[in-house]
C-alpha cells in the first residue's frame, strides 16, 4: 500500500500518464518485418506496439526480434524479412494494463519494463505509460514533499528540514 498523502502527490498530474495512442508508433501484425525493421530504425525506439487492423492489441516487436531473423551462419539476408510476418516473432507476454492511473501498479511493473501498453477490456490498444512519465511524478514527489507536509522521523521526533 502507498501512503495516502504520497500517492496524492504522485498522481496530482496522472492525466500525463497516459501517452494515448493516436501519438504512440506502431506497426501491424500483418506486416512483414523488412516493413517493421524500417519503422523501428527511423523511430529509433528499441521496442514497439503490435496491433491489428481493428486497433486491438496484439503484443511487441523489438529490433532483435527482427535482426534474429536475418542472420545466417556466415552472412545476413535482410530479403528474407519481407517472407515473414510480424505476428510470427512478436512477444505476446509483455505485462499490460487496464487503468493507467493505478501508480501502485505501475510504480511495480515499470521496475521491468520501459513502458506498459494500456488495453481495454475489449482488447482495444489505449495507449502507453512510460517510465519517463512516472519518473516525473517521483520527482515531484521527491522534491516538493515537503512544500506540502512536515516529515517528521519516528526515531528523532524531529521534523527533518529541508536542504
Ligand atoms: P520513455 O520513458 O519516454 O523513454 O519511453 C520508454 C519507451 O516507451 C521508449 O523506449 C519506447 O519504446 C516507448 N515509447 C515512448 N513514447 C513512444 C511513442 N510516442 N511511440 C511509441 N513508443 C513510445
Amino acid at each position: 500500500m502507498i501512503n495516502s498523502a504520497i500517492k496524492g502527490m504522485l498522481t496530482e498530474n496522472q492525466e500525463k500518464f497516459l501517452i494515448p495512442a493516436a501519438v504512440v508508433a506502431n506497426v501491424l501484425e500483418s506486416n512483414n518485418l523488412y516493413h517493421a525493421f524500417l519503422v523501428l530504425t527511423k523511430i529509433k525506439y528499441a521496442k514497439i506496439v503490435v496491433l491489428n487492423n481493428d486497433g486491438k492489441y496484439r503484443g511487441l516487436l523489438s529490433l532483435p526480434m527482427i535482426t534474429e531473423q536475418m542472420f545466417e551462419t556466415e552472412s545476413i539476408d535482410v530479403e528474407k524479412l519481407k517472407s515473414i510476418k510480424v505476428a510470427d516473432v512478436m512477444q505476446t507476454d509483455a505485462p499490460t494494463i487496464a487503468d493507467p492511473y493505478d501508480v501502485e501498479q505501475d510504480l511495480h511493473l515499470l521496475t521491468d519494463q520501459p513502458f506498459l501498453p494500456v488495453v481495454a477490456e475489449n482488447g482495444d490498444f489505449t495507449g502507453i505509460v512510460t517510465r519517463r512519465e512516472l519518473f516525473k511524478a517521483i520527482n515531484h514527489l521527491v522534491h516538493d514533499m515537503d512544500e506540502e507536509y512536515d516529515i517528521i522521523s519516528k526515531d528523532s521526533k524531529m521534523i527533518t528540514e529541508r536542504e
